[in-house]
This record gives C-alpha cells, sequence and structure tokens, in this order.
C-alpha cells in the first residue's frame, strides 16, 4: 500500500467530511469563499453537542462561573482600548517575483540571504502590518466614524460587561464568565481546512481572581482542561502540554500553560495544526472593569498566534 503524503492525506479527510455531510465549502455553488465552511446535518449535530456539553460542565454543573452571550460587533472604542486595532495584526511581505503574499515568519533564509518559499525569488517587499480584523460600518454613512470591526475574539465582550454581570450574579472572587460565539480574522493564508478559518466559534472562559492565587489557579484550571479533553475522547497521550517559557508570553501573562491536540503534520509552520486550550494567568491587579484595565491587556500578537489554535472550529481558552 503507498503512503499518503499530508496534503493527500488531508484532502482525503476533506472530502469524506463532505461525503457524510459534516463539512462543505461555503457558497460552493458560486464558486467558494476561502477559508469559510458550513456544517452539514451531522456536522451540526457533532458542533452542537460539543458546545452543550462544555457548557454543561463549565457553566451549570458550577457555581463559580456564569454564562454571557454578547454581540459580535460592538463600540470601536474596545477594539482601540484592547490593543487590537493597532496591534492585531501580521507583518506581511510581498514577493515581487511570483506575487504570493506571505507572512514574514514563512519566508525562508539560505545562505543569509531571505528567499521567496514559493518560487525562490529574492526581490521581496520589507515587511507591512495587515490587519486581521474585519472591517463594516455601521448605519448608513460609511465614514471614519461609523467605522466597527466583526470580532476577532469573544473576550472583550465579557471584559466590558465585567461589572454589570458582578453587579446580577452576586458572586465573589474567584469565579469565572463564559462565553460561546462567532469570532472572525481575515487571515492572509487561510488553509488545512478548519485549522485556520476566517470564521469560527470559540468557547472562552475568563475566570476573574486575586493576583496572588493566579498561579495556583492556572494549574487547577489546566487539570480541569485536560480531564475535559479525556472526558470527550482524545487520548492522553494525544495531548501535549506545554508550559510557554517567560520570554515568549505577553507582557500581561503572568503565566501560560497550552495544552495541544496532536494532529499529524497539518500546519508545521505555525503550530495552528494544534488544538487549544491555552490557559493564561493573566497580571490584572483588579478585576478587569473599566476600560483602563482592558487596555493592559494590549496583545503581543505573535504570542497569541504561537499558543493560540483551533480544530474544528472551536478553541476553548481558559483566561486567568
Ligand atoms: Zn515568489
Amino acid at each position: 500500500m503507498s503512503v499518503l503524503s499530508d496534503s493527500q492525506r488531508m484532502e482525503k479527510i476533506v472530502s469524506l467530511c463532505k461525503r457524510r455531510g459534516f463539512i462543505f465549502q461555503s457558497s460552493e455553488i458560486y464558486g467558494g469563499l476561502n477559508g469559510l465552511w458550513d456544517y452539514g446535518p451531522l456536522g451540526v449535530e457533532l458542533k452542537r453537542n460539543l458546545k452543550n456539553y462544555w457548557w454543561r460542565v463549565m457553566v451549570h454543573e458550577r457555581d463559580d462561573v456564569v454564562g454571557m452571550d454578547g454581540s459580535i460587533l460592538m463600540n470601536r472604542a474596545v477594539w482601540k482600548a484592547s490593543g487590537h486595532e493597532d496591534t492585531f495584526t501580521d507583518p506581511m511581505v510581498d514577493c515581487r517575483s511570483c506575487k504570493a503574499r506571505l507572512r514574514a515568519d514563512q519566508i525562508v533564509e539560505k545562505k543569509g540571504a531571505k528567499q521567496c518559499p514559493v518560487c525562490g525569488g529574492k526581490d521581496l517587499t520589507e515587511p507591512r502590518s495587515f490587519n486581521l480584523m474585519f472591517k463594516t460600518y455601521v448605519g448608513a454613512t460609511e465614514d471614519e466614524s461609523s467605522v466597527t470591526y466583526l470580532r476577532p475574539e469573544t473576550a472583550q465582550a465579557i471584559f466590558a460587561q465585567f461589572k454589570n454581570v458582578l453587579d446580577v450574579s452576586r458572586k465573589k472572587l474567584p469565579f469565572g464568565i463564559a462565553q460561546i460565539g462567532k469570532a472572525f480574522r481575515n487571515e492572509i493564508n487561510p488553509r488545512n481546512f478548519t485549522f485556520r478559518s476566517r470564521e469560527f466559534e470559540q468557547m472562552e472562559l475568563e475566570y476573574f481572581c486575586r493576583a496572588e492565587e493566579g498561579i495556583k489557579l492556572l494549574e487547577y484550571w489546566k487539570e480541569e482542561r485536560l480531564k475535559f479533553y479525556g472526558n470527550i475522547g482524545i487520548a492522553r497521550d494525544k495531548l501535549h502540554v506545554l508550559t510557554v517559557p517567560d520570554e515568549e508570553r505577553a507582557f500581561y501573562s503572568k503565566g501560560l500553560t497550552t495544552s495541544n491536540m496532536i494532529f499529524r503534520s497539518v500546519d508545521r509552520s505555525s503550530k495552528a495544526s494544534l488544538i487549544g486550550p491555552t490557559t493564561i494567568c493573566r497580571s490584572i491587579k483588579r478585576p478587569a472593569a473599566n476600560r483602563s484595565n482592558i487596555s493592559m491587556r494590549k496583545r503581543n500578537r505573535n504570542s497569541f498566534r504561537t499558543w493560540s489554535s483551533r480544530a474544528l472550529e472551536s478553541i476553548a481558552r481558559c483566561w486567568l
């Protein structure tokens, strides 16, 4: 029997998912749209089962977590304050020879010279930032004052509503707010099926605690995540728990572990093959309730890209 290459294997998975009614390409009869997927009759059941189970375990069966469901569009000020408008970017390089547009970290270096990984050309532009948020306009006029973005993560609604949730839920620290919802990223090179798509769904818990409890709770949530993955049938030996070294963490992070699901050779270049969750202990002194706290969370995009990831549109991120 011949051995399949990685791309042949991926093709087989994509076509199996289509034939069995799990996942179809979005707008396929009109030629499709890259990086977007529709879930078919079986796919939607699988996804719903997973979401329902996550919600049951994370919210209904716990006394210290409540849920919420935030809007996808938010005031632009949120994305300014969170740092997304300025820093949620990927540096991009264009190859003048073959016109390929590449993330700067995909450029290969041979004998000290930078080369296009597609054609081998050396005529490359300087890196330029490209914001990954989808821009849109609210209301009838399309000008600067009406700009906002499709949310690139679900966390911001949780932070922005922290005070309201605290007031009505009678919770005391430590407690968490969970949310499941769509997020959007205008990936330059969506690829590898649902592993890097432009629209996806996140399952997210923000767990708020006093700073001195952070690292202990980080350990606790890491174990909880591993238990969860065991319960949905992922063998422990397929999970790889990584403690991210100090120098690779974002500045707001006091500790970060990520338990990755090992998928075979899906996306070696960016580790996007690996399923989250990431468990981050953020250095927020008080519970994030106001804008100045949110702005502390200005993120380090590189660390985010490397350590968060998706699979089957689902990320479970536990942020402490
Ligand atoms: Zn090229």
